[in-house]
C-alpha cells in the first residue's frame, strides 16, 4: 500500500484506544473533566457496567452553548495554549483528547449551562457525527451520557470483562478520585443502587468513610504532615490491625492528580514492614505534594503514571511519613504476628489505652521481682523527660496530644546471641535489639545537644584527608554550617578532598585516624539520597547515632544490658530505632501457653 495519511475518523479511533481502554477510562475522564470544572458535587450513573450507558452529572462551570461543538474537536481544550510549560500543569486534563475519543467510540449526548449563561444547551454526537445544537433547559453545570460503548469496535468490545468486573473497576477508579478529593461530593450508582457516596465535607476520615464505610474509617490514622517543606505527604492510613490481600486500597495523588506508582506503592508497604504479616496490604490515601516543575505528568496516555524528577526522595518522603505515624502510635511488634493473617499483629502499650490506668511507666530493671506496677508517685522523678515536663495529668500524652511511646517494665535476663538483651515484662518476654536500642538513646541524645546548640567536637590527633566524588564534595559544601555545628571539623583541601580535623563527641572513640574518614565518608553516602533541612538533619544526626552505637555481635554484661534498657525508657521514642525500627519485639505470655498447650 503507498503511503497515505489517516482519515481524521481513523485516526481518532486509533488515538481513543489509547485513552478509552474501557468503561472505567470513560469514567475517569469525564470526572477529571467534572472536577476541573470546579464542580463541588459530581454524581455518576451506570448501566450494564458501563457499556450501555455511563451518565456524568456535575455543577460546575458548564461550557458555554457556542463552545460545545468544538469541546468535541480533537486537541480542543480550554485549559492550556501556546504560552503554558507543558510540564507544570495544573488541571487534570490539557490533552483536549477525551471528549472527541470518547465520541469516537460511542453515542455522546452533552447538556451543559454555563455560569454566564442564561440557558443551557445540548448536542448530540454519534459514533463521531455531531448533530446541530439545541437549546435545552438545564441547571448550571454538565451532563454528559455516554451509550453503546465499542459498539463501532468489536473488537474492543471483546475484550471488555463481565458487567461486574467493569463496574468493579469503575468503582476503584472512582473510590480513588473521590478520596483524593474529599471536598467534592461524589456518588456512583448502578443499575439503580447506590455504590458510593462521599459528603465533600474535605476531611479524608469522611471520604474514607464514604467509600469504604464507617468501620474503616473509625480504624485510619492521619499522618502528620509539614507543609512548609518542598516535598511533603500527608494523608491517612490504617491501623495495622486492618489490612487487605491486595493493594488495591492504595491512594495516591500527586499535587492533586491521583496517580498509580508501583514504586510509591512500595514505599508505603516499607514503612508498614514488620507491623503487617505477609502479603497483607493497608488501606491508605496518601497526598504528595512537589514542587510542580518537579513532576511530568505528559508521559502516559491516561495520564495515570508520571515521572518524577526526584523520584528517591518523594519515596523517603512517603515513607517516612507512614512510618513516623505507626511507630507513635503502633508500637511494640508482637512476635508471631506475622504467622497468622488478619490477626491483629499488635500489642497496643498501655500508653495508647487512652484509659490511663497503666500511665508512664518506668521500670526500675534493677529489681529482681516485680509483683505490681510501680508506683506512680515515687516514679515521678524519673519520667519526666526533657520537654514533656509537668504532663503528669495526662499520662500515657504527650505535650502535643499525640500519644506518648512506653516502655513495658522490664527485668532484665541476659544476652542472646550477643546482640539481644532478653527481659521478662508484665505480659511476655521481650528482646531488645541492642544496637537499635542505643542507636535511639545516642540518636536523643545527639538530636538534643544539636538543637540546644552544645555539641562536642574531639580534635584528632592526626588530621585525616579524604577524597570524595563531586556529588558528596557538594553536599559537604551545601551542608558545611550542620556539619560543623555537630562536631565536624573539615576543611576542603584541593577540589575533590578534604581534611577532617575533629570528628562529633560520640564517635571519638570510632573514628580515630584514619577510622575518622571513612566515618565521614560513610555519613556522607547514607545522606547522599537528598533532601534537605530538618530531614537531611535528622538523617545526619541518625548517622552519628548509629555509628557511635554499640554492635550487634558486642558483648553486654547484665549490667551494661540492664544500663541500656534504663537509658532506652528515658528516650522519648523507646519502640522504634531512628530509623523506623522496631526496637523491641515481645513474645506474648498468652501465645507461649497456646504453643505448650497450657490452655
Ligand atoms: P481536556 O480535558 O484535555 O481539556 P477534553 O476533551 O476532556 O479535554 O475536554 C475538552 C474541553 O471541554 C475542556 O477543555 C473543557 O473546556 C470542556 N469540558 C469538558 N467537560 C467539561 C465539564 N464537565 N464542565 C466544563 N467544561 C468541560
Ligand atoms: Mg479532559
Amino acid at each position: 500500500m503507498p503511503i497515505k495519511v489517516l482519515s481524521d475518523d481513523l485516526a481518532s479511533r486509533i488515538a481513543a484506544g489509547e485513552v478509552i481502554e474501557r468503561p472505567a477510562s470513560v469514567v475517569k475522564e469525564l470526572v477529571e473533566n467534572s472536577l476541573d470544572a470546579g464542580s463541588t458535587r459530581i454524581d455518576v450513573h451506570i448501566l450494564g457496567g458501563g457499556a450501555q450507558s455511563i451518565t456524568v452529572v456535575d455543577n460546575g462551570s458548564g461550557i458555554p452553548a457556542a463552545e460545545l461543538a468544538v469541546a468535541f474537536e480533537r486537541f480542543a481544550t480550554s485549559k492550556i495554549d501556546e504560552s503554558s510549560d507543558l510540564i507544570a500543569i495544573g488541571t487534570l486534563g490539557f490533552r483536549g483528547e477525551a471528549l472527541p475519543s470518547i465520541s469516537s467510540v460511542a453515542r455522546v449526548e452533552a447538556i451543559s449551562k454555563s455560569d454566564d449563561s442564561e440557558a443551557g444547551a445540548r448536542i448530540l454526537v454519534d459514533f463521531g457525527k455531531q448533530t446541530p445544537i439545541e437549546p435545552a433547559g438545564a441547571p448550571q453545570g454538565t451532563r454528559i451520557e455516554v451509550a453503546g460503548l465499542f459498539t463501532n469496535v468489536p473488537a474492543r468490545l471483546k475484550f471488555l470483562g463481565s458487567a461486574g468486573r467493569e463496574l468493579s473497576r469503575i468503582q476503584s477508579n472512582l473510590a480513588s478520585l473521590a478520596l483524593v478529593y474529599p471536598h467534592v461530593a461524589i456518588s456512583l450508582s448502578a443499575d439503580g443502587r447506590e455504590r458510593l457516596r462521599t459528603i465533600g465535607s474535605g476531611k479524608l476520615v469522611d471520604a474514607v468513610s464514604g467509600v469504604y464505610g464507617p468501620k474503616v474509617a473509625e480504624q485510619m490514622l492521619e499522618l502528620d504532615s509539614d507543609d512548609s517543606a518542598a516535598f511533603s505527604a500527608d494523608g491517612i492510613v490504617s491501623y495495622p490491625s486492618l489490612n487487605r490481600s491486595n493493594r488495591t486500597y492504595m491512594t495516591i495523588s500527586v499535587n492533586g492528580r491521583w496517580i498509580q506508582s508501583r514504586r510509591l506503592s512500595y514505599a508505603i508497604e516499607q514503612a508498614y514492614h514488620g507491623f503487617l504479616p505477609e502479603r497483607r496490604f493497608p488501606f491508605a490515601v496518601i497526598r504528595i505534594q512537589t514542587p510542580l516543575d518537579d513532576v511530568d505528568a505528559n508521559v502516559h496516555p491516561a495520564k495515570a503514571e508520571v515521572r518524577f524528577l526526584r523520584e528517591d526522595l518523594v519515596y523517603s518522603v512517603v515513607q517516612r511519613a507512614v512510618r513516623g505515624v505507626l511507630s507513635t502510635s503502633a508500637p511494640v511488634h508482637e512476635l508471631g504476628a506475622g504467622r497468622a493473617a488478619g490477626s491483629i499483629g499488635l500489642l497496643r502499650t498501655p500508653g495508647n489505652s487512652g484509659n490511663g490506668e497503666f500511665a508512664v511507666t518506668v521500670a526500675d530493671s534493677r529489681n529482681t521481682e516485680f509483683t505490681q506496677w510501680p508506683d506512680q508517685s515515687s516514679l515521678a522523678e524519673q519520667t519526666r523527660l526533657p520537654g514533656a515536663a509537668g504532663d503528669q495529668s495526662q499520662p500515657g500524652q504527650s505535650a502535643t496530644g499525640t500519644p506518648k511511646e512506653t516502655l513495658p517494665v522490664l527485668r532484665v535476663i541476659g544476652q542472646a546471641h550477643e546482640t539481644y538483651i532478653l527481659a521478662e515484662g508484665p505480659d511476655g518476654v521481650y528482646l531488645v535489639d541492642q544496637h537499635a536500642a542505643h542507636e535511639r538513646v545516642m540518636f536523643e541524645r545527639v538530636k538534643q545537644r544539636f538543637d540546644q546548640n552544645e555539641t562536642e567536637s574531639q580534635p584528632l590527633l592526626e588530621p585525616a584527608s579524604v577524597d570524595l566524588g563531586p556529588g558528596a564534595m557538594a553536599a559537604v559544601q551545601e551542608h558545611l554550617d550542620d556539619l560543623n555545628r555537630v562536631g565536624w571539623g573539615v576543611e576542603e583541601f584541593g577540589t575533590n578532598s578534604l581534611i577532617v580535623r575533629s570528628v562529633p563527641g560520640p564517635l571519638s572513640t570510632r573514628a580515630s585516624g584514619d577510622g575518622a574518614g571513612q566515618v565521614f565518608i560513610r555519613v556522607l553516602d547514607e545522606l547522599s539520597e537528598g533532601g534537605t533541612g530538618e530531614t537531611w538533619r535528622d538523617r545526619m544526626l541518625a548517622t552519628i547515632a548509629c555509628h557511635s552505637s554499640v554492635r550487634a555481635g558486642q558483648v553486654l554484661s547484665i549490667d551494661e544490658s540492664k544500663d541500656l534498657i534504663r537509658q532506652l525508657e528515658q528516650t522519648e521514642r523507646p519502640n522504634t530505632c531512628p530509623h523506623g525500627r522496631p526496637t523491641i519485639v515481645q513474645l506474648n505470655v498468652n501465645d507461649l501457653e497456646r504453643e505448650f498447650k497450657r490452655r
